[in-house]
């Protein structure tokens, strides 16, 4: 798969001299505003290991936000890609189309829930994604009002900051933001005020009453939900939510829209999250994991809303980009060979025992929850008024860093640690890389 070996090598401090003289450039020329979780500049990764321009293997719990779900260099998806570029790079497929955007539009109506005709528009981004997603929905139906769930993350462009919950980062000072966005409960079990066990129904009851009261569901173009909350802190709709909004939105022709673009693409353990509960979505947007870490985003849906859209409604020069296309193709029969829902699964096998166990441990730990590999940690000052931590989040997160693990934190509090390790990550290094969490909390 790859010649790197797989193992932890730590033979500098964390960032070594390298990274801090690349940092020091960076500053110099790359805008404040863009982020990164470590100062640590990558020279090579690969199953899951990330190498340093020090020459640090890291251990990867990331995978670049749920994107190398593959790995970050799968042999179909550099083959097919490699292939692509000596071809052709791009004609535009608003221009002159070719095979790949088809073939890929083709395994979306194969892969996403439900066996209806569907079709597929291609984007760069997720951001792209949601956006025409609600184009598609406001085409469709003639209406305007978009619902949103509290603690959603829909992206980062003027649109989907309307769509996002959480003010800091992602919305402070960036208004004004899109008109028609309404934002409803969430069914978050661990914080639902009656308990997790009616969680799912009353919230959902709470949802249907606010859109019917405030907006009138014959308003209402699409209701957009996560099935299982990425960047709002890995919450699993309480049972039974996800269907209730379902039905709602056919009984009043409301268009169900699925941002499966950090649970997609068999991170949960399914090839799409809102399987679990059955769920069949009227448009589902995907991206992240869809093309083993080459830019491609997709809405894919129902032909007939889709095609409300009007000729020349949808598109964008770089949209469903022919090596990226091939990235994607690789990818996906990646996922089939290896059967990467199975090893969803089994990474969720190894590690959420261990994780509860940590939980038994340390008063710290409120909450344990996920699906397949895309597990999380929230962390809270006491157990009974579940006041967020984000502090020793951010403490275990530095420590974590410096031994070499990569983790991400999340969360609408910021006191949630997510776990999204490439899904061919070989067993040991995940074992290696809880050892060294639980090693943090033991020092925290
Ligand atoms: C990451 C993400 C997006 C935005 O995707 P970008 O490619 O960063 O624009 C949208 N929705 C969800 C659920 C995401 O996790």
């Amino acid at each position: 798969m790859t010649a790197l070996p797989q193992e932890r090598r730590v033979v500098t401090a964390i960032p070594g001299p390298k990274s801090q003289e690349l940092q020091a450039r960076r500053t110099a020329v790359v805008a404040a505003g863009v982020n990164s979780v470590m100062p640590v500049f990558a020279a090579r990764a690969g199953g899951g290991i990330i190498e340093d321009v020090d020459g640090n293997r890291l251990i990867d719990f990331g995978a670049g936000i749920a994107v190398t779900s593959v790995g970050v260099s799968a042999e179909a998806v550099v083959r097919r890609a490699t292939a692509q570029l000596a071809d052709f790079t791009h004609t535009c497929f608003m221009v002159t189309p070719y095979e790949g955007y088809v073939e890929v539009a083709e395994r979306l109506a194969e892969l996403t829930p439900g066996d209806h005709p569907k079709k597929s528009v291609l984007f760069n981004s997720g951001a792209e994604a949601v956006e025409n997603a609600v184009k598609i929905a406001r085409s469709y139906t003639k209406r305007q009002a978009v619902v949103v769930l509290d603690h959603a993350f829909h992206g980062r462009t003027n649109l989907t900051m309307a769509l996002t919950a959480k003010n800091m980062p992602y919305k402070d000072g960036f208004g004004p933001f899109a008109p028609e966005v309404y934002r409803v409960p969430v069914a978050y079990p661990y914080r639902w005020p009656t308990g997790p066990e009616n969680c799912g129904p009353e919230a959902a009851a709470q949802a249907i009453d606010e859109i019917t009261k405030q907006i009138g569901p014959e308003n209402v173009a699409a209701i957009i939900v996560e099935p299982l909350l990425g960047e709002g802190g890995f919450i699993e709709p309480g049972k039974g939510f996800l269907p209730a909004l379902r039905d709602f939105a056919t009984q009043h022709g409301i268009v169900f829209v699925a941002d499966e673009i950090q649970s997609g693409f068999c991170r949960t353990g399914r090839w799409f999250a809102c399987e679990d509960e059955g769920i069949v979505p009227d448009l589902i947007t995907t991206a992240k994991g869809i093309a083993g870490g080459l830019p491609l985003a997709a809405v894919t849906g129902r032909a007939e809303i889709v095609d409300a859209a009007h000729s020349g409604g949808l598109g964008g020069t770089y949209g469903g980009n022919p090596v990226a296309c091939a990235g994607a193709l690789g990818a996906i029969e990646t996922m089939k060979e290896l059967d990467l829902p199975a090893r969803a699964r089994r990474i969720e096998e190894v590690m959420k025992p261990r994780l509860t166990a940590l939980q038994e441990k340390y008063d710290v730990i409120g909450d344990v929850r996920g699906r397949g590999a895309m597990l999380a940690i929230e962390l809270v000052k006491d157990r009974t008024t579940k006041e967020p931590a984000p502090e020793a989040t951010t403490a275990l997160a530095k420590a974590c860093h410096a031994a070499g693990l990569v983790v991400l934190t999340t969360g609408t509090y910021g006191n949630v640690m997510r776990f999204l390790p490439p899904l061919v990550i070989p067993e040991n290094l995940l074992n290696e890389g809880l050892d060294i969490l639980e090693q943090a909390f033991a020092e925290l």
